[in-house]
């Protein structure tokens, strides 16, 4: 089968250092791909330059089978991959329900004229985007639907991360990149978040996941496979046995155990 991204020889350079080193990466459609490293390893860069933001160096992306470099971020977005981001980016004075919608705004029609001349149009769109966003929230945690046309800022930090993900969805994505989406959370909320993540997924279809998460802990219950990056070079790729069990892993990870 062939993967749904598939990246080879990719390289990014900021100036002399190099943070993605002729990386060759894929994930298969349907997974929950782990993606590890120590801190600067180049993981944050790798889902920066998959969803546009940063043009790479050197080296392919495939994505669906079609070339994805050179595309900007919104063209990127509409060919399906969403991400959430390692610092939360969500807008604390409005509601939860319009901070869903800003991950929607590629395939919203906003423009003034069209909106005043089709009206019912766009309360019929209203509604439809109201409907999927009760029905993402549902699936995170029920207590936020009835909260939905209230301020992000009264939220608690994993009520937040899981407004980013439902953020994230909201286009139904084919890929979702996570980044460290236990940022600012601990251990227990970390676990209960991905497993609502997986849970959800499950109901939802063959949604293809890459997870960069530093808890080993959480990548062995919700991954299927993982990549480790050290120095913007893949250290070691497989199950999660496999990885830990690595020197070079352990290595990277100096001091810190791995079980
Ligand atoms: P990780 O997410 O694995 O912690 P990053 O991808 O954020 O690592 O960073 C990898 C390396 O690339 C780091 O050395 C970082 O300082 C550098 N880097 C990332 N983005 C930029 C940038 N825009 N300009 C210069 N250096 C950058
Ligand atoms: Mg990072």
């Amino acid at each position: 089968m062939n993967p749904l991204l598939a990246c080879t020889g990719l390289s990014m350079r900021f100036g002399g250092l190099i943070a993605l080193d002729n990386l060759d990466l894929e994930a298969r459609e349907g997974e929950i791909l782990g993606l590890v490293g120590p801190n600067g390893s180049g993981k944050t860069t790798l889902f920066n330059v998959l969803t546009g933001i940063y043009r790479p160096s050197a080296g392919t992306i495939t994505f669906a089978g079609e070339n994805i470099i050179g595309g900007t971020p919104q063209e990127i977005h509409r060919r399906g991959i969403a991400r959430t981001f390692q610092r939360s980016r969500l807008c604390l004075d409005l509601s939860v329900f319009d901070n869903i919608m800003i991950g929607n705004h590629t395939a919203l029609r906003l423009d003034f004229f069209y909106n005043l001349l089709h009206r019912r149009a766009f309360s019929r769109d209203y509604e439809m985007w109201r409907d999927r966003a009760a029905e993402m929230l549902q699936a995170l945690n029920p207590s936020l639907v009835c909260r939905m046309f209230r301020p992000v800022g009264d939220l608690s930090m994993i009520d937040r991360r899981r407004v980013e993900i439902c953020r994230a969805l909201v286009s139904r994505p084919r890929l979702l990149l996570l980044d460290e989406p236990s940022a600012g959370m601990t251990h227990d909320e970390t676990r209960q978040l991905m497993d609502e993540i997986t849970a959800s997924r499950m109901s939802g279809g063959s949604l293809t996941v890459i997870l960069i998460e530093h808890e080993m802990e959480v990548i062995r219950r919700s991954t299927s496979r993982c990549v480790v990056l050290n120095f913007g070079r893949k250290l070691c790729e497989g199950d999660y046995a496999h990885v830990v069990a690595d020197p070079q892993v352990q290595e990277a990870y100096l001091g810190k155990e791995l079980e």
